[in-house]
C-alpha cells in the first residue's frame, strides 16, 4: 500500500509542475546530494537566434553556407537547428537537396550536398578531428558556435545565442541551501560554459563533454558518494538520465528523454526541481 502522505504528496507534486514516472523517485529526491544540470534546452532556454555567420573557405559565400548548414538541420530536432533554420528562412534562402542525413548524436549532424559531405558541429568534434577554431569563434563566452566541413575541411561557422531560464538561479541557490552540489555537464565550449557556471554560482562545470563522457561524470560523483540526479533534455542526455539515481526530464525536451527520466518538468522550470527537494525533505521529516 502506498502510505497516504506519499500518495499526497504525489499528487501535489504533479499541480507543481511534476510529473512522477516512478513512484521512489519522489521518496528518493530528498537524498540528492548532487545535482548535474545539462545546458542547453536545461539551464538555457534553448531559443536560439544567429548572431553570426563565418566563411572560412576561399570559393564559398555566406548565404551558401548558412543555406547547407540549414538544410542539414532541417532534419534535426536540436534547439540550435531550429534556430539556424528560423534564420535561412527569414533570408528568403534556397535549401540545397541533401542525402545521407545522420544525426551525430551530442556532436552535431552530416549530410552529402552536391557530392560534397558536410558536417556541422560542435568545438568537441572539431577537437576529436584535431582541427583548431580560429581565434574569432570561440573568444565570446555569449556565443554557441558550431562549425562547418566540407569533406573535412573546415569552412566556416554559426554563432547562435541562447538566454538562461528566468528562474534557473533562484533554482541553483536553493539546492545550494539545501546542501546540494550544483554541476552542470555541456557539450558546448569551455567559454560558453564558463559564462552560465559564473552566472549562476555552479559548484562545478564540464564542458564539450560528449555523451558518454555526461555518463562517465555520473558514475565519478556516484564512485565519490553522492546520490546523483541528472537534469537534461536531449537524446544525448538519456544515457545520463539512466545513470543517475534520479533521472529529470525537461518537458520541453525530446521524447527519449522523458521516457528515460523517473520524472519529468513539466512546465521546464528548473525551480520545479528544488520544490521537489524542499518538499520530499519535509513531508518525510513529517512521517517520523
Ligand atoms: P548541451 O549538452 O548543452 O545540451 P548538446 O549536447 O545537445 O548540448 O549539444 C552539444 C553540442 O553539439 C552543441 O553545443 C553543438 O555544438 C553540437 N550540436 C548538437 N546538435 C547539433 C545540431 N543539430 N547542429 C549543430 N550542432 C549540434
Ligand atoms: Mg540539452
Amino acid at each position: 500500500a502506498i502510505p497516504l502522505v506519499v500518495a499526497i504528496s504525489t499528487s501535489i507534486s504533479a499541480s507543481k509542475g511534476l510529473l512522477i514516472r516512478n513512484r521512489t523517485a519522489f521518496e528518493e529526491a530528498r537524498k540528492i546530494t548532487a545535482m548535474v544540470f545539462d545546458k542547453t534546452g536545461t539551464l538555457t532556454e534553448g531559443a536560439f537566434g544567429v548572431t553570426r555567420v563565418k566563411v572560412l573557405a576561399a570559393d564559398l559565400d555566406e548565404a551558401t553556407l548558412l543555406g547547407t548548414v540549414a538544410a542539414l538541420e532541417q532534419q534535426s530536432q536540436h534547439p540550435i537547428a531550429q534556430g539556424i533554420v528560423r534564420e535561412a528562412h527569414k533570408r528568403d534562402l534556397t535549401l540545397p537537396a541533401i542525402e545521407d542525413f545522420q544525426s551525430l548524436t551530442g556532436k552535431g549532424v552530416t549530410a552529402t550536398v552536391a557530392g560534397q559531405a558536410v558536417v556541422v558541429a560542435s568545438p568537441g568534434y572539431l577537437k576529436e578531428k584535431d582541427i583548431t577554431p580560429p581565434a574569432d569563434a570561440v573568444s565570446n563566452g555569449a556565443e554557441t558556435v558550431v562549425f562547418v566541413l566540407l569533406d573535412g575541411q573546415l569552412a566556416g561557422y554559426v554563432a547562435l545565442a541562447d538566454r538562461i531560464r528566468d528562474d534557473s538561479k533562484e533554482a541553483v541557490q536553493r539546492l545550494q541551501q539545501q546542501g546540494i552540489k550544483v554541476y552542470m555537464a555541456t557539450g558546448d565550449n569551455q567559454q560558453v560554459a564558463d559564462a552560465v557556471a559564473q552566472e549562476l554560482g555552479l559548484d562545478g562545470v564540464f564542458a564539450e563533454v560528449l555523451p558518454d563522457q555526461k555518463v562517465n561524470i555520473i558514475k565519478d560523483l556516484q564512485a565519490q558518494g553522492q546520490f546523483v540526479a541528472m537534469t537534461g533534455d536531449g537524446v544525448n542526455d538519456a544515457p545520463a538520465l539512466a545513470q543517475a539515481n534520479v533521472g529529470i526530464a525537461v518537458g520541453s525536451g525530446t521524447d527519449i528523454a522523458a521516457e528515460t527520466a523517473d520524472i519529468i518538468l513539466v512546465n521546464s522550470k528548473p525551480t520545479d526541481i528544488t520544490n521537489l527537494v524542499e518538499f520530499g525533505k519535509a513531508t518525510y521529516r513529517k512521517m517520523i
